[in-house]
């Protein structure tokens, strides 16, 4: 209840969110490396009791927001606070506020997005992420695409001419693009032959016959009794009343138990790390990193090359942990993702999430088609036009056309 107040508040009455709409009086600060709650408080004379009173998995959460990320700060007259927003990761945020008793109150809430549904149309006429970004202005989108595509086909082989054709979410806070765009289906002509990509109902890519193309070959890191807690940015805990994220997944194990090396790469960490306690960091080609935690012994050091089963430690009951059990985290360009849709398991699509797959998929590629034949109708025009210009002597600008 409490929390539904506060964001009722918040979005009605709020000074940060009518401001923020004429873009008066709130300030963008990002959040650099090795920053902190506790050094923001102190630096702004704000009660350090605000960060102690918080719980261990809100803790957690300060301990992963990702570097560069902007939040919001809205000030008085005179310079103090009135309220902060610092998203903690793409659904949650921290919101401060100095209430009418002139106490601040801290708590985490759901990140209020614009949604729009889009659709992306490219002939491609450059390197593709800079026709993509030229397009959407979306760097977050462009990246997704190169990505989503990245096994399929040779982007440095994209010539001149190949189409695109993409439908997505793209969601903005606060008026600017913010956490991950969400691609529902894709289509990358290169050459005349079309390769799909479509979001099915478990959260993975697959083609138009329904393969999947996308699955990295990361390895569950040890054997286990059984998964005490799923990957999950937003929970609503229906006992605490809280929001809850848990940036990983839990193998509940006996201590003692082999961790090894979810894929091929380099140790750049084995230490200890606030809450994941004894904690292992892999850093594994092309933007991804895996993350062990709740160790009792290490077996590598920094620096080491590990391959894929590798034995790396042993694990434990270290940290903020209420039992012995190994959080596996995984990111991808330092943002935390759900390892469960990376590992590899050879089960495909079935039953009812394969008859809504055939469903959208057929819907989709229709709607590709007819996106295609329409604009290589503009094209067919716009060169027209072109060659009009070229030939008149009235010289009729382009944009005048
Ligand atoms: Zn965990």
């Amino acid at each position: 209840m409490f929390i539904k107040f506060i964001l009722f508040a918040f979005l009605t009455l709020s000074p940060l969110y009518a401001l923020s709409l004429s873009n008066k009086m709130v300030e963008d600060h990002v959040w650099g490396s090795g920053e902190t709650l506790l050094a923001f408080l102190q630096e702004n004379q704000m009660p350090l009791k605000l960060y102690y009173e918080m719980d261990s998995e809100d803790e957690k959460l300060l301990a992963d927001i990702r570097v560069n990320t902007i939040y919001q700060v809205l000030k008085a007259d005179d310079g103090s606070i009135e309220q902060v927003l610092l998203p903690l990761n793409d659904e949650l945020e921290l919101h401060i506020i100095k209430g009418n008793d002139r106490k601040y109150h801290a708590s985490v809430i759901p990140i209020i997005y614009e949604t729009h549904q889009k659709s992306l149309f490219v002939t491609f006429e450059d390197i593709p992420s800079r026709d993509i970004l030229n397009k959407t202005e979306n760097f977050e989108l462009s990246l997704g695409i190169e990505r989503l595509f990245r096994k399929v086909i040779n982007f440095k082989k994209v010539r001149l001419g190949d189409r695109l054709v993409v439908y997505y979410t793209e969601k903005k806070r606060l008026g600017r693009f913010f956490g991950e765009q969400k691609i529902e289906a894709a289509m990358i002509e290169q050459r005349g032959k079309k390769y799909y990509q479509f979001l099915a109902l478990d959260g993975k890519y697959y083609d138009k016959k329904g393969k999947t193309t996308n699955t990295s070959s990361f390895i569950v890191p040890c054997r286990y009794k059984r998964i005490s807690s799923k990957f999950t940015l937003k929970r609503w805990h229906p006992i605490l009343h809280r929001y809850r994220a848990h940036h990983g997944i839990d193998y509940a194990t006996p201590t003692g138990t082999p961790i090894k090396a979810a894929y091929n790469g380099r140790v750049i960490f084995a230490g200890r790390k606030g809450g994941y306690g004894n904690c292992v960091i892999i850093r594994h080609p092309a933007g991804y990193k895996t993350l062990y935690g709740h160790l009792s012994r290490f077996h590598t050091h920094v620096g080491q090359r590990v391959k894929t089963g590798q034995l790396i430690a042993y694990s434990g009951n270290t940290g903020r942990s209420t039992g012995p059990h190994l959080h596996f985290g995984l990111s991808l360009n330092n943002r935390w993702i759900n390892p469960a849709l990376k590992i590899v398991f050879t089960k495909g699509l079935s039953g009812e999430k394969r008859r809504a797959f055939n469903a959208s998929t057929k819907l989709y590629i229709r709607k590709m088609d007819n996106l295609l034949k329409a604009n290589a109708h503009c094209e067919k025009m716009d060169s027209s036009l072109q060659d009009l210009e070229e030939n008149s002597t009235l010289g009729t600008t382009k944009e005048g056309v």
